[in-house]
């Protein structure tokens, strides 16, 4: 019957998609990026800010400087103040 198979057929994509998760290293990201989140979440910068509405500094040694990713502890500062902000 028709909606058996379906059913048989969505699991077993499920299954493998599931399979596919297990493994999956989760994705690292830059300092940066991951300051910026953080950031967010805390609330201290508005939702709306964008990464390119922001100036990110970065340490002399950081490793985007060597065509890495950011591994130091970046400040982050608005380029723009927001309108109404
Ligand atoms: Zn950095």
């Amino acid at each position: 019957m028709c909606p058996v198979w379906l059913e048989g057929e969505a699991r077993t994509r499920w299954g493998k998609w599931g399979g596919r998760m297990k493994h999956a290293k989760p994705p690292k990201q830059p300092n940066s990026v991951r300051k910026l989140q953080y950031l967010w979440r805390i609330g201290a910068l508005p939702r709306a800010v964008g990464l390119h509405m922001v100036t990110i500094w970065h340490d002399d040694w950081c490793g985007i400087y060597q065509g890495k990713a950011c591994n130091c502890d970046p400040d982050i500062t608005l380029k723009a103040t927001l309108p109404g902000a």
